[in-house]
C-alpha cells in the first residue's frame, strides 16, 4: 500500500511546480501580456475569424505541454478572430474593457484560493466583498440595512433579484396566472428571461408603452396597474431600466417610484449599464431616484471597466435577499452561527456555494486607481457620446436618435434613393471590414439603426473622430455606388 501512494505521489507531484518553473511561466505570461496591451493600439478592434479558431489545440493528452507553444496557439486562435473589448475601438454592445488591475487581482485570488463563500472559512474576503457591496449601495443611496451579493455578471444578479421579489410579493405557483409584470419593450432579454428560470414565465407580462425617447410612460403604467386591479388581477412587479442597452434610455425613476410605493409593487431597476454614471455629475443628474427602488442591478464589469465576470445584485433590505436564498445543510454547521452570525456569508445572498473571490478584483483597482479616475472617466464616455451626436447632427444625410442621456447614440443614414435598412447594413459593414471601430446595430421602430456605447475606458476622443470620418466616406460611397 506504502509503494501504491509512493509511485502516485511522485507522479502528481508534477501539479506542484518549482520556483524556478514558476518564474518560467510567470515570464512567459508576462510577456505575452504585455504584447497584447502594446499591440492594442495597431491592431484591429474586429477580424473576421478565417479559419484561425478552428486551429484550436484541443487535444487533452496524458503528456506535459510547453508553455512558449500553448501562448503561441491561443495568440493566433483565440486572441486573434472576433471581437476584441480590450480595444478602445470596441464601441458596440455594452463594452467595458478590463482595467489591468483586476488581472493581478484575480491572479493573486487564484493563486491563494481564498473561500470567500463563507465567512467562517475566509472572514476577510467575505468582508471585502460585503464592504464592496455596501459601498456601491451607498452610492446609489441605499439606507442601512441594505445589502447584496457580487455575481458573475448582470444576468444572474437580475435574477436573484427577480427570485427575491417573488418571496418578497409572495406569489405562490397558484397566483401566477394572476400576477402582472411591467416593464418595456426596451428592458433587456435577460429579464424575460430571469422570469422564465424563476418559475414565473406565465405571469401577465405587460409591455408599458415607452415615449419619444424610449423611456417607460409613467402614466400609461399607472393606467395599466389600475385597469389590471379592476379585472382582479394581481400587479406585484415593475422592472425599470437605468440606461437601457439599446437606447441608453433611463426610465422616469421618480415618477415610477411614486406609483410603485402607492400601488405597493416591488420596484426592479435595471442599471446594469448605467447604475456606475451615479460616480460622475453628468450621471447623478439623469439617474435621480434610482435609491427608491426595492431591488437594482449593476455591473462592475461595465460601469467600473472591470473584465467579464462582475455584476452586483443590491437590495434595500438586505433580510430579503438572505429569505429569497435560505438553505440547510448539515455539513455546513461549523460554517453557520458563531462571531459573524450578524454579518451575512454571499453563500447566504445567492444560489452559489462555492465561487471565485470576487471582491478582489474590484477592491484592488478602486484602490490602486482611486475614485477620480474612474469619475473622470465615466464624464468623459458621456461627453464623447455627446460629442458624437453632435458632430453627426450635422452631418449631411445621417439621422442621429436622441441626444444621448448616458453614453450610448443610435443614428442611421437616410439615402435619397433605395432601401435604408439595407443601405445601413452596407454600411456597418464596411465599418466592420475595416476593422478598426467596432460599432453594433439594433432594430428601432421597425428601422434597421446603428448605435455607439462609449464606455471602454480606453476609448477617447480620437476613436469617435476615426469613427465620424469613416462613416461620412463610406456613405459616400455606397450612396455613389
Ligand atoms: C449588459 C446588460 C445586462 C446583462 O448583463 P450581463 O452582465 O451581460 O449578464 C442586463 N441589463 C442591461 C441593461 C445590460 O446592459
Amino acid at each position: 500500500m506504502i509503494e501504491t501512494i509512493q509511485r502516485l505521489e511522485a507522479a502528481a507531484r508534477a501539479l506542484e511546480p518549482d520556483p524556478a518553473q514558476r518564474g518560467a511561466w510567470l515570464d512567459a505570461v508576462r510577456a505575452y501580456a504585455e504584447g497584447f496591451l502594446d499591440e492594442l493600439e495597431v491592431l484591429p478592434t474586429y477580424t473576421r475569424d478565417a479559419g484561425q479558431s478552428s486551429k484550436l489545440d484541443l487535444s487533452i493528452t496524458e503528456r506535459p505541454g510547453r508553455l512558449g507553444a500553448l501562448l503561441e496557439n491561443l495568440h493566433e486562435t483565440v486572441d486573434g478572430p472576433g471581437i476584441n473589448p480590450a480595444s478602445g475601438g470596441h464601441l458596440g454592445y455594452i463594452p467595458g474593457g478590463g482595467v489591468f488591475p483586476s488581472a493581478l487581482g484575480d491572479f493573486l485570488a487564484d493563486v491563494t484560493n481564498r473561500f470567500s463563500g463563507i465567512s467562517f472559512a475566509s472572514p476577510g474576503a467575505a468582508r471585502m466583498e460585503a464592504g464592496l457591496v455596501r459601498w456601491m449601495a451607498g452610492l446609489v443611496g441605499y439606507p442601512e440595512g441594505a445589502g447584496g451579493d457580487l455575481t458573475s455578471g448582470g444576468s444572474i444578479a437580475n435574477l436573484s433579484a427577480v427570485v427575491t421579489a417573488r418571496e418578497a410579493m409572495e406569489i405562490r405557483a397558484r397566483d401566477i396566472p394572476d400576477a402582472c409584470v411591467y416593464m418595456t419593450s426596451q428592458a433587456h432579454h435577460c429579464v424575460d428571461r430571469a422570469l422564465n428560470v424563476a418559475g414565473l414565465g406565465e405571469c401577465r407580462l405587460r409591455r408599458v408603452p415607452v415615449d419619444d425617447r424610449y423611456r417607460m410612460d409613467a402614466g400609461a403604467l399607472e393606467r395599466s396597474i389600475g385597469s389590471d386591479r379592476r379585472a382582479g388581477l394581481r400587479p406585484w412587479l415593475i422592472v425599470a431600466s437605468a440606461g437601457t442597452t439599446d437606447t441608453g434610455a433611463v426610465d422616469p425613476l421618480e415618477a415610477v417610484a411614486a406609483i410603485a410605493e402607492r400601488e405597493r409593487l416591488w420596484l426592479h431597476l435595471d442599471a446594469a449599464y448605467g447604475g456606475f454614471f451615479m460616480l460622475c455629475e453628468e450621471g447623478r443628474a439623469v439617474l435621480k431616484g434610482l435609491q427608491r427602488s426595492d431591488s437594482m442591478v449593476m455591473d462592475p464589469h461595465k460601469g467600473l471597466f472591470l473584465p467579464y465576470g462582475t455584476g452586483a445584485v443590491l437590495v434595500r433590505d438586505v433580510r430579503l435577499l438572505a429569505a429569497a436564498h435560505a438553505y440547510q445543510a448539515d455539513y455546513m454547521q461549523d460554517a453557520r452561527g458563531g462571531a459573524g452570525a450578524a454579518e451575512y456569508s454571499p453563500a447566504d445572498l445567492s444560489a452559489e456555494l462555492s465561487r471565485p473571490f470576487r471582491g478582489l478584483r474590484l477592491w484592488l483597482p478602486l484602490k490602486l486607481f482611486g475614485l477620480a479616475a474612474f469619475r473622470a472617466a465615466l464624464a468623459e464616455k458621456i461627453w464623447l457620446a455627446r460629442y458624437f451626436h453632435a458632430r453627426l447632427s450635422e452631418l449631411d444625410g445621417f439621422e442621429p436618435g436622441p441626444t444621448p442621456e448616458l453614453s450610448v447614440v443610435t443614428y442611421r443614414y437616410v439615402p435619397k434613393r433605395g432601401d435604408a435598412d439595407a443601405f445601413n447594413r452596407a454600411l456597418l459593414q464596411a465599418v466592420h471590414d475595416d476593422g478598426h471601430i467596432f460599432v453594433s446595430s439594433t432594430r428601432l421602430d421597425g428601422h434597421f439603426t446603428l448605435r455607439l456605447a462609449v464606455l471602454n475606458f480606453r476609448t477617447h476622443r480620437a476613436e469617435i473622430d476615426y469613427l465620424l470620418d469613416l462613416l461620412v466616406r463610406e456613405a459616400a460611397r455606397l450612396a455613389a455606388a
